[in-house]
């Protein structure tokens, strides 16, 4: 099995450049060119597993022995042996057939690091066995940067490098990021904005000399193993409920479609999936698409789902993909429409077979606290402000009262303690593990909003390893 470009132009690669290449060369993303399929009687035998074996038995076929299995079965032990909880992606019942699937059990408590923990461990070893190393660099407004540095901590092959926006992260953010004190792992705090941060990272990948001589690179949300390792927790919640003898559904909330894409790749291997609810705050680009047919661009507005304040979902255009029957060519000029114009619109057809399976649905900020509070009354859980939208998508979107509805439970309220408060009047803890985090020295450096400064710094950190 090799991995194509949905752009169709670029060239064909193996497991393991595809994970080291990120963004394919002409703009596209990777998928693979055939997908594992997993028959009844295989789904069945998945049910008595442990998250590990049933994470090398779905994922191993898209390595395609680029990695051996006993050292990939040994990655994925190492992974998930760091989790909170015994059984990894725990199942909760809040209600009749109402299920949420706890994805906070990570170092950072965010889904996140399902696929990033396992992700810094495949880099090494792919790293180690070319004989390379990379400098990964990355602009964060909080959230994604502490799982992504957690995965990359003390691994040999890589330095990491995060920007975040001087004293605009939340504590809690900033120190899970800080707070880190492995030689590998680089904090700067820059004296400007997000926009700031994410403008001097694209600069420093535009400039391909130095991209190049630096061995820089990304682990952000299109990386196709990220996907990979996401797929692995659908066939646990679906084969503990009762698949292949019982469909499921799934509500989830939804940034830059890479979470729910996941379940549609689940779906085509084999699980049988009923309904896909994608949930939205307020930057609700891809409900209107779903209602509409229409994809239209608007503004980004701050809300209490930080997480999930996207206008343009990257991983959509997977999906894409294969709406199109993966023709690369009419996506690409699909795309290229997108960009130009800010809207595409798909036809009539078109609209009904995504319809028969994604449904959108929006909540705002007020709406969000008010699920956090109900939730929290009929059930004692605390939901953080992302898993109460994707709670509420599946209350409200669902056709059928005899299919299990799964929500996934994306963040541990704790990362939002001021939002869950303000709905509940409970300040949410800290699981004991991350208990001393207010109390942990931090290290970061402050830099100027200065591109030269900046590179100089980079320079350094990857001169000192190298
Ligand atoms: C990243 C994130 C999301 C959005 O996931 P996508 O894969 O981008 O759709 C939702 N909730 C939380 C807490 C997140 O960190």
């Amino acid at each position: 099995m090799s991995y194509h470009s949905t752009r169709g132009q670029a060239p064909a690669l193996a497991f393991d450049d595809v994970l080291l290449a990120g963004l394919a060369r002409d703009g596209g993303l990777y998928l693979p060119s055939q997908w594992p399929h997993f028959s009844k009687e295989e789904l069945a035998s998945f049910a008595g597993l442990s998250y590990p074996e049933l994470a090398v038995r779905v994922m191993l076929p898209f390595l395609d022995g680029t990695i051996a299995e006993d050292d990939f079965a040994r990655m994925v032990a190492e992974t998930y042996a760091g989790f909170g909880h015994a059984a990894v992606a725990p199942l909760k019942q809040l209600g009749r057939n109402d299920w949420l699937l706890e994805l906070f059990h990570g170092p950072t408590l965010a889904f996140k690091d399902y696929a990033l923990q396992l992700l810094g461990r495949l880099f090494d070893h792919v790293l180690a066995k070319k004989g390379r190393r990379v400098t990964i660099v990355g602009a964060t407004s909080g959230d994604t940067g502490s799982a992504a540095i957690e995965a990359c901590r003390d691994r040999a092959a890589v330095d990491i490098i995060i920007l975040h926006p001087k004293g605009r992260t939340s504590e809690v953010q900033r120190r899970q990021m800080t707070t880190v004190m492995s030689s590998n792992v680089r904090n700067i705090a820059l004296e400007g904005t997000f926009d700031d941060c994410q403008d001097m990272v694209k600069a420093m990948f535009n400039d391909e000399p130095f991209r190049d001589r630096l061995n820089l690179s990304a682990v952000n949300s299109i990386n196709w193993a990220r996907i990979m390792a996401q797929i692995v927790y659908y066939f646990a919640a679906g084969t503990a409920l009762g698949a292949p003898h019982r469909p499921i559904s799934f509500a989830v909330p939804t940034g830059n479609f890479g979470n729910v894409y996941a379940a549609f790749a689940a779906r085509r291997m084999g699980l049988p999936v009923n309904q896909l609810v994608v949930g939205s705050n307020t930057n609700d680009i891809l409900t209107r698409f779903f209602d509409s047919g229409r994809m239209s661009k608007g503004e980004v507005v701050p809300t209490l789902s930080p997480s999930m304040d996207i206008q343009v979902s990257s991983n959509f255009e997977r999906y894409l993909f294969d709406l199109f029957c993966e023709d690369g060519a009419r996506l690409r000029d699909f795309m290229e429409r997108f960009r130009r114009d800010g809207a595409f619109e798909v036809g009539e057809t078109m609209q009904t077979s995504i319809a028969s399976l994604f449904q959108g649905y929006r909540l705002d900020d007020e709406g969000t606290k008010r699920v956090i509070r109900q939730v929290y009354e009929e059930t004692g859980e605390l939901l953080d402000p992302h898993s109460a939208i994707g709670v509420a998508a599946g209350r409200a979107r669902r056709r059928d009262r005899a299919t299990p509805m799964v929500a996934l439970a994306t963040a541990h309220a704790a990362k939002f303690p001021d939002a869950v408060e303000a709905a509940t009047g409970v300040r949410p803890a800290l699981p004991e593990r991350l208990a001393d985090l207010y109390d942990r020295p931090e290290r970061y450096d402050v830099l100027p909003n200065d591109l030269e400064a900046v590179k100089d710094y980079v320079r350094q950190v990857a001169g000192v390893n190298a």
